[in-house]
């Protein structure tokens, strides 16, 4: 095996771990590296990338060419981006306030399905402006479902990185919480995306559906643009 295999492969194993029973889907940051690598990583069969800038993830995709990759958006999101990420994205995690709903929306093309939408909430992090509110989150959820060419799945959220484990815990337990809430009103979300290549067992076994995972995978990053 090739040595991202073995990676890929052990990341796996330890997932499988962390969630015996229920899968755990492995969404592979590629922020800050390149095309090629994406390409060796999807030969092996990975299908999901993370992204957290819209142009990095249209020059990427134009460089793949046509591929059956599914690309997700983690970053900010700025509104005047919204268009752009509509027609580029699959799944946009990063929705944190009302305006970004309508403009993902009326921007969906027609020819694609409904855009995959999280709402990402800020749990704890006082350090950062992203994300909606705790309290905010059920009307944002509503404001998604009601929109055809959305399709809300759940929620997302980047806890403070503190180096207290167990506070983060009680950060991914809010979040699961909230989730569940969530899930009362709306039936159909079936994605939890939380926990980091620090802290993803730990995030499973709080509960979540999805792991985002970067360094872990691909080793350090290089770049200084490589903060959320
Ligand atoms: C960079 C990033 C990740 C991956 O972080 P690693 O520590 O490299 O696994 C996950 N989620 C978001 C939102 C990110 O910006």
């Amino acid at each position: 095996m090739s040595d991202l295999a073995t990676i890929r492969a052990k990341l796996f194993e330890r997932i499988r771990r962390a969630s015996p029973v229920s899968p755990v889907a492995l969404l592979a940051v590629s922020k800050t590296r390149t095309a090629a690598e994406v390409r060796a990583l999807a030969v092996l069969g990975q299908r999901a990338f993370g992204e957290n800038y819209v142009q990095e993830a249209v020059a990427k995709k134009a460089e793949l060419g046509e591929t059956a990759l599914e690309w997700h958006l983690i970053g900010h999101l700025q509104s005047n981006k919204a268009r752009e990420a509509a027609k580029t994205f699959d799944w946009v995690q990063s929705v944190d306030r009302i305006k970004l709903v309508a403009e993902l929306a009326r921007h969906r093309p027609a020819n694609l399905a409904p855009l995959n939408v999280l709402v990402q909430v800020n749990i704890d992090d006082e350090a950062s402006k992203h994300g909606c509110r705790p309290d905010d989150a059920f009307a944002l959820a509503d404001a998604i479902a009601a929109e055809p060419r959305l399709a809300l799945r759940g929620l997302m959220a980047i806890p403070a990185p503190d180096p207290d484990m167990q506070r983060r815990r009680a950060a991914f337990r809010t979040l699961k919480h909230l989730f569940d809430a969530l899930a009362a009103r709306h039936p159909g979300i079936d994605t939890l995306s939380m926990g980091m290549s620090e802290d993803f067992e730990l995030a499973i076994a709080v509960g979540a559906t999805m792991v985002r995972i970067g360094t872990a995978l691909f080793g350090a990053r290089r770049s200084s643009r490589d903060m959320p």
